[in-house]
């Protein structure tokens, strides 16, 4: 390896000993660094403020009622966060943000950030406005990487989810959105009923404009981003013909798993034995610190050990090298190899390739 981190060269025991340089030795295995798709590094100030497992609908509004906060602290969060992500291993973050407040603590982090801007309108006629309103947010990030993308299937209009494909195809960048958390979210776009009519009336927002496609949430928005790279984020209710259908109709999709936001809200797990089945490309992410308890990509990896029973090799693949795919920094990151700059992580595994601890030994 060359002092920045850069590898040289990977070699066996064997032609170590023949080249006679010097080696360290560590107990345990040592990954790329790990990288996290999604996360809201603005919301870090509202750790354990949110109470668990009441559903989507009531975090919604929760979030809503309680994300203000003095500017002070919740910047000092934010660097408490980045400084923990990168203590946790963590190389590359692609961070959903609503603001520019963060755009100082990703100047000055070791970490590499990708900004999604989230654009939220449900309102077919307030599209323009908005879209002007987020590309400015975008334009405040230069020179930061940042795109401009969907929140949610439930909070953007037709019109608008197709200004920011426009946008992210002229951008030549992807996207990334909320897709299928729950249930309610199906029920919306099949027949208009479930919980999201009482988050609407929260919002004070009268959608007697919407009328229910018959599909699901997935397949009713799918087609409006066509065939732009996208992270879909949660798939907590995702069918295996939601997943067919997307197979079919975008050749570009990632799905983002983010196992323990999942069971803080909701108390549920996507099916992951289907999504592997359908050979997917999967990518993991943290969610941010109002529905989780830590940023630390390992520690999903645990989770889904533990609830899932997903092998190590294939986990290892998901906060690495997929993650890096989708982010475009599989020039960099993902894989240790000569010419690369991954980040090196000691973790600790049981000879069965159980991960031992959430503790990560940061190499490099
Ligand atoms: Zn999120």
């Amino acid at each position: 390896m060359y002092p920045d981190g850069t590898i040289e060269k990977v070699l066996t025991e064997q032609e170590a000993a023949n080249l006679d340089v010097e080696i360290a030795k560590y107990k345990g295995a040592i990954v790329p660094g790990f990288i996290n798709t999604h996360c809201h590094l603005e919301l870090s100030h509202m750790l354990g403020q949110i109470p668990e497992k009441t559903g989507l609908v009531e975090f919604v509004q929760s979030i809503i009622k309680s994300r203000q906060g003095d500017a002070a602290e919740i910047k000092a969060a934010m660097y408490h966060a980045d400084q923990k992500m990168f203590d946790n291993g963590i190389v590359a973050v692609g961070d959903i943000s609503n603001q520019v407040s963060s755009k100082e603590i990703k100047e000055n982090s070791k970490i590499y950030y990708h900004t999604f801007i989230e654009a939220m309108g449900f309102n077919p006629e307030r599209a323009d406005a908005i879209m002007d309103y987020v590309k400015e947010i975008k334009q405040a990030f230069v020179p930061l990487p940042a795109s401009v993308v969907p929140h949610a299937p439930y909070s953007v209009s037709q019109p608008l989810f197709e200004l920011i494909r426009e946008e992210a195809e002229n951008d030549n960048t992807f996207i990334s959105i909320h897709n299928q958390e729950t249930d309610n979210e199906n029920a919306f776009f099949e027949n208009k009923t479930g919980g999201f009519l009482n988050l609407y009336q929260f919002l004070g927002l009268d959608i007697s404009f919407f009328e229910p496609t018959k599909k699901t949430s997935l397949q009713s928005w799918l087609p409006y981003i066509k065939e732009q790279k996208s992270l879909l984020v949660h798939n907590t209710v995702s069918s295996k013909a939601d997943i067919e259908f997307a197979k079919q109709t975008n050749s570009d999709l990632y799905w983002c798993l983010c196992p323990q936001a999942n069971l803080y809200i909701e108390n549920a797990l996507p099916d992951v034995d289907l999504l592997i089945n359908e050979g997917v490309k999967i990518t993991l992410g943290t969610d941010s610190l109002a529905s989780n308890h830590q940023l630390n990509i390992l520690s999903e990896m645990i989770t889904l050990q533990k609830h899932k029973q997903v092998g190590f090799e294939q986990l290892l693949s998901w906060a690495t090298l997929n993650g890096a795919e989708f982010l475009a920094l599989d020039g960099q990151f993902g894989t240790i190899e000569p010419g690369k700059k991954p980040g090196l992580n000691l973790i600790q595994l049981s000879s069965e390739f159980a991960i031992e601890s959430d503790k990560v030994h940061r190499l490099v």
